[in-house]
């Protein structure tokens, strides 16, 4: 037989139903969105991003050995001890690419406000003037003229190659004989799959422009949870400045 509650227990168990039924109608927090950061760590983008430049140098390098044997012709940057020009002139990224790049900035504690400032000088700079005008060191390159993310390098530094004399390189007059590997449509392709795999938002064209640019945009995004969004407003109007520079080359 039921045993008869008190009125005080039967008051305490109405408030225990009571706050059991109260916790069943709140709503759930909304999970929070993550960030840039925390998306490509979850989804392992900086060993997916790093290993397609990686892999489309080192098919590119393998390439030009070859054609340099072909065409009996010496691949100047094999050897090269000048002073390093490639490094001073304009350089284009799409966005996967320069990921690998933050990553290593971050880690290395190398993410500063002279950082940021020379990468935007040097953005400004590069979507403004014709690539022709255009001679300004990297913000990546040190003093002794070596690349501070050489196994982080995007495409562009890593699969171009010349065939004419080094010193040809740092002579605006000179005439400058570059191979010109067939692979780099791999990078659109690799491009499109960090778009979707970022959960960034689509737009009409890639996400891509001048290089200093789009680290200091990763930079920008990492921490952020709007991240898409922050970087669908600013990529069109950043690789819209970088074309029209480029279109100034005579
Ligand atoms: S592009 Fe010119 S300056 Fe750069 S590594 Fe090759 S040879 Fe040297
Ligand atoms: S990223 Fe490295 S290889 Fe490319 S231009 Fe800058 S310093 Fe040179």
């Amino acid at each position: 037989m039921a045993r008869k509650l008190t009125s005080a227990q039967q008051a305490k168990r109405d408030a225990k139903r009571e706050r059991r039924a109260e916790a069943r109608t709140e709503p759930e927090a909304a999970p929070r969105a993550l960030t840039f950061g925390e998306v490509i760590r979850n989804r392992n983008l900086v060993w997916s991003t790093s290993k397609a430049t990686r892999t489309l140098i080192r098919d590119t390098e393998a390439y030009t050995r070859e054609a340099a044997k072909v065409s009996l012709q010496v691949v100047s940057c094999f050897d090269c001890n000048a002073t390093k020009a490639c490094c001073s002139v304009v350089v284009g990224a799409y966005f996967h690419e320069v990921v690998p790049i933050v990553d290593r900035l971050r880690k290395e504690g190398r993410d500063t406000p002279e950082l940021r400032a020379e990468l935007a000088a040097a953005a400004d700079e590069m979507e403004t003037r014709s690539p022709d005008e255009y001679r300004r060191p990297c913000a990546l390159l040190d003093a002794q003229e070596r690349c501070t993310v050489y196994d982080q390098r995007p495409a562009e530094c890593g699969t171009t190659f010349v065939s004419s004399p080094a010193m040809q390189c740092s002579d605006p007059d000179a005439s400058v004989q570059k191979y010109l590997p067939p692979y780099r449509a791999r990078s659109q392709e690799a491009e499109r799959v960090f778009e979707s795999e970022a959960r960034l938002i689509p737009l009409r064209g890639p996400y891509v422009g001048a290089l200093p640019r789009m680290v200091l945009l990763c930079l920008e995004a990492w921490d952020r949870s709007d991240y898409a969004q922050f970087l669908a407003e600013q990529i069109p109007i950043v690789a819209q400045r970088a074309i029209a520079a480029v279109a100034r080359r005579t």
